[in-house]
């Protein structure tokens, strides 16, 4: 099995490469972020400015959080088997300006949000196409 180090700065521990974190730091993060949840909602404010504010606030968050706790999805087997194919079916062409890129900067992209998907859906190649890393 390939290893590589938790992402945790300073931490040596060798994990498998479709996780981020080792254990420990996984559990330390995923803590938090319930922890964070939690605050933010107890500290919810009572003006209506107020609670739009923190509405946009605990979106954004979660739309970042989320994607770093599930990132084991974009390393699995699988979605690369998926992600190779739909680059070959697609030339290695963006779907924005339909230029050729090399492999490695393009990135299979759900067309419907995956975090609208269950399962075997995001798989689904009709709702993947290509654009660049950056
Ligand atoms: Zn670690």
């Amino acid at each position: 099995m390939r290893l590589h180090r938790c992402a945790n700065v300073g931490c040596r521990e060798l994990i498998p490469l479709k996780h981020n974190y080792c254990q420990k730091h996984y559990d330390e993060r995923l803590g938090n972020y319930i922890n964070q949840r939690a605050e933010s909602k107890a500290k919810a404010s009572l003006t209506l400015r107020g609670q739009r504010n923190q509405a946009e606030h605990n979106r954004e968050y979660d739309q970042t959080r989320r994607k770093e706790l599930h990132n084991g999805f974009y390393q699995d087997k699988r979605w690369s088997k998926v992600s190779e194919y739909v680059k070959a079916r697609d030339g290695y062409v963006d779907a924005i300006e339909g230029k050729a890129w090399d492999k490695g900067d393009l990135i299979a992209d759900h067309i419907i949000p995956r975090r609208l998907l269950s399962g075997m859906e995001q798989y689904n190649t009709d709702n993947l196409w290509l654009l660049t890393k950056s």
